[in-house]
């Protein structure tokens, strides 16, 4: 008994202690930034439970207002080490806005006006088109190295391509949303109705399959060209769409990295603070990355990270098509032990 006693006293001074050091790093965090993003930050990485508890000082949908909130209750677990920032100067994500998808709501000056949620000098770091080899890590570290984060519009294609490096997105605390199968202007009188959905709906199904869990439902349109019947499909489909307020135009030919960071500072500097676009499947994105983040912290810009509520549910009939497409085993033919397939008759 007197060991089990003290077997149970060590387990709770032990949890006090990484409970502790753990509030630590996050008010360490805090005093470089806002301080009223501590639950939100800390909020990434604890079970639902402790999330609940932090829920209040996470920006809940677009109706937004920047309240201060009182310091956040010590986290009940223990933080991942992985996570730690070891940049003291680092640019950080000074909130994180929660985003209720009920309906379809619109984001991006640049097509949808209504929800005006960003305050002075704030920015989201969108990133489309990827995954993509060289290109996407080289953003990565980028966001890492400024412990900061981002929104990542996959195409579902090259999703299926590099899911390594999709897992790799999500894994660093990044946001993760689709941007169509295969980056097609689902616009075009060329396409039918049906095309269009499937173009939609097989590219949420495939960003699903590479991540291994359901995505943001966040949607990019590629070329921001937005299909008004989707825009009424998304609205049932509870997936929040993306416009945008700053272009880099990363894309056009002849984009260096320096262009790029004028390009973005020049209209950000104009407008003040708005949603960012650029691409993580371009070389020059990531080759900028450095400068812009530098560009951004020394302009008093912060970086906000934009969330989902609830996750993406995918359609039953697009994951089975996909992996069907993929010629992924079924279950079926999984199901059997190797030792019943496969057995050694001689030696
Ligand atoms: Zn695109």
């Amino acid at each position: 008994m007197r060991n089990a006693l003290g077997l149970m006293l060590a387990s709770v001074v032990a949890a006090v202690v990484i409970a502790a050091g753990g509030w630590f790093y996050y008010s360490a965090r805090a005093d470089q930034g806002a301080p009223k993003t501590v639950a939100a930050r800390a909020a990434d990485q604890l079970p639902a439970q402790a999330k609940l508890a932090a829920k209040d000082d996470v920006e809940t949908t677009a109706a937004i207002a920047a309240k201060p909130t009182a310091a956040a209750p010590a986290p009940a677990v223990p933080m991942q080490p992985k996570q730690a920032c070891a940049n003291p100067n680092a640019l950080g994500v000074s909130r994180v806005v929660e985003i209720d998808t009920t309906g379809g709501p619109g984001f991006g000056f640049e097509h949808f006006k209504q929800f005006d949620f960003l305050t002075d000098k704030e920015v989201v770091l969108t990133f489309d088109d990827g995954p993509w080899p060289v290109n996407t890590p080289a953003v990565l570290k980028a966001l890492a190295d400024e412990c900061t984060k981002g929104l990542f519009f996959s195409v579902g294609k090259h999703a299926t391509y590099h899911p390594e490096i999709l897992k790799q997105v999500l894994a660093q605390g990044h946001t993760v949303g689709t941007h169509t199968w295969s980056h097609v202007n689902l616009n075009s009188k060329k396409m039918t109705e049906q095309q269009v959905k499937d173009e939609v709906e097989k590219g949420f199904s495939a960003v699903r399959f590479a991540l291994g869990t359901n995505p943001a439902p966040f949607f990019r349109f590629p070329q921001l060209q937005h299909n008004p019947a989707m825009v009424s499909y998304f609205g049932t489909r509870n997936v929040a769409m993306f416009s945008t307020d700053i272009d880099s135009f990363d894309f056009r030919k002849g984009a260096t990295p320096e262009k790029i960071v004028e390009t973005v500072m020049t209209r950000l500097d104009k407008l003040g603070k708005g949603i960012i676009l650029m691409h993580d499947f371009q070389k020059h994105t990531g080759e900028a990355m450095p400068a812009l983040l530098a560009r951004l912290k020394a302009g008093g810009y912060k970086v906000v990270q934009m969330k989902a509520k609830a996750s993406l549910q995918t359609l039953p009939e697009y994951d089975e098509a996909l992996m069907k497409d993929m010629k992924v085993p079924t279950a079926g033919t999984n199901a059997r032990p190797i030792s019943s397939v496969v057995q050694t008759v001689s030696q």
